[in-house]
């Protein structure tokens, strides 16, 4: 069986990590089995769903790496037509029925119910409404809203997460597939279209569930068989609370601008869940490999921005220069060259890349090495005779890895001083800082001219 996965946010607000959890879940699911992702917009409620958003999405996704034809992209608001003739069939088999009820009165009935301490069920009363009644409420002005009518059974299906899942469909109010100004709801426009797009397999969050019952009726009321269902435990925080306040700082647009690596979100929420160590994974191909949806349980998984922080760093920090052929998928990998490239840093070599990538926290703080290999930068001079003797001291060019070593080798014997009563005096001079990558790295970049210069205090 070919496989075909859909992706489908409601495109209210940008993604966040939950709705990214979702995308790539569905997307190395795809890509394991050579089979389709599809992008899918749920737009069709036009009030709440904002064109800035539906372009977002895309450009969010490709941040994250996930890459799909273009042709596997669409949106609800698209295809209208289709869950008009649907919502005609489904009448024609006397599935969907015409409502009255105002928003307001159907949370009277609700409240009512509440107060019984019984479960919140629509009472179907529509349905016992004669033509004439039906002919008076229009009078009145009272548009039709149109549900679904469900079929009380038990509806079962073997989740790919939860396992055997069987709930009651008389336990659920018969779902809205039609609003009163005519606008298709979700239930109805998501299965529809996961039967013209051939959706084998839905895999979502498990808010869903309670849907899934409904849904699966549709499919089999719509003359189809339905997909297998994978349903997601959620994301909560560190601690186990709801993430729903955070999740604005915690969309990959805030991530990315605060240089958070694509690969550590994609390696972290690839794992959350599972019972496999979060690795810093530098290409999706390597996670495809390792990936099974079986894997995930039913316990939420907990998202913790500082872990992804230092996993973003740890992929920094093992990132190559440019494409090796010996790493498993050489042309698909993140390479510091390109990345550097975007950044606009430009003439960036490998032994750059290698000197400083241990000491970021982010990709953008190699623009500050950069400064500092390039100049010009403000030494720090605090005992002047030790600098000058450095300087006299400094090896011939050409220099190499091995030059400070020697250099700081004659500087001992000259002048006694060892340890960090040595290095650090040389690290302000040379950097104008007190940390920073490893000194025998940096003195063959920063390069003996200037090193010259630093040591005799000049900005340089
Ligand atoms: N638009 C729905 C959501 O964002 C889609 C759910 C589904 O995958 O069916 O929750």
């Amino acid at each position: 069986m070919s496989v075909a996965v859909r992706f489908a946010p409601s495109p209210t607000g940008r993604l966040h990590v939950g709705n990214a959890r979702v995308a790539l879940i569905n997307w190395l699911f795809a890509r394991g089995r050579g089979g389709r992702f599809i992008l899918r917009l749920d737009d069709t409620d036009l009030v709440r769903a904002e064109p800035v958003y539906s372009l977002a999405v895309p450009r969010d996704l490709r941040w994250l790496r996930l890459v799909w034809p273009k042709s596997d992209k669409r949106k609800q608001s698209d295809h209208l037509s289709d869950y008009a003739d649907a919502a005609k069939q489904l009448t024609k088999s006397g599935r969907v029925y015409a409502c009255y009820e105002t928003r307001e009165e159907l949370a009277l009935k609700r409240r009512a119910l509440l107060d019984r301490r019984q479960p919140p069920v629509y009472d179907r009363a529509a349905l016992k409404l004669t033509t004439a009644e039906r002919a008076r409420l229009e009078k009145q002005g009272r548009k039709p809203h149109f549900r679904f009518k469900l079929d009380h059974r038990l509806v079962e299906w073997i989740d790919l997460v939860r396992g055997p899942v069987v709930i009651d469909a008389a336990d659920l109010s018969d779902p809205v597939l039609i609003r009163e100004d005519g606008v298709p709801l979700y239930n109805l426009a998501s299965v529809v279209d996961d039967i013209s797009c051939g959706i084998t397999h839905v895999i979502r969050g498990e808010d869903h569930v309670t849907n899934t019952v409904s849904q699966i009726q549709l499919f089999e009321a719509l003359g189809s068989t339905p997909p297998i269902f994978a349903h997601l435990a959620l994301l909560v925080g560190a601690g186990g609370e709801s993430l729903s306040k955070r999740l604005r700082s915690l969309s990959l647009e805030a991530l990315c601008a605060d240089g958070i690596e694509p690969m550590a979100v994609n390696s972290l929420l690839a794992r959350l869940g599972t019972s496999k160590p979060v690795e810093p994974f530098q290409s999706l191909w390597e996670i495809v490999e390792s990936f099974d949806i079986e894997d995930f349980g039913r316990a939420p998984a907990r998202f913790d921005l500082e872990e992804l922080k230092s996993l973003s760093a740890r992929i920094l920090h093992e990132m190559p220069y440019a494409l090796h052929a010996d790493r498993p998928y050489p042309d698909r990998m993140e390479t510091a060259e390109e990345r550097l490239r975007e950044l606009g840093l430009d003439g960036i070599d490998e032994r750059f890349w290698l000197a400083v990538r241990p000491n970021l926290g982010r990709l953008e703080d190699a623009r500050e090495w950069s400064q500092v290999c390039r100049g010009p930068v403000a030494p720090v001079i605090e005992d002047s005779g030790f600098a000058r003797e450095a300087a006299e001291l400094l090896p011939e060019a050409p220099w190499d890895e091995a030059t400070f070593g020697a250099w700081a080798g004659a500087l001992e014997a000259a002048t006694g001083r060892k340890g960090r009563a040595l290095i650090r005096p040389l690290r302000l001079a040379l950097t104008g800082r007190e940390h920073g990558p490893e000194l025998k790295y940096l003195l063959p970049i920063i390069g003996r001219e200037r090193a010259v210069a630093r040591l005799a205090g000049k900005t340089a």
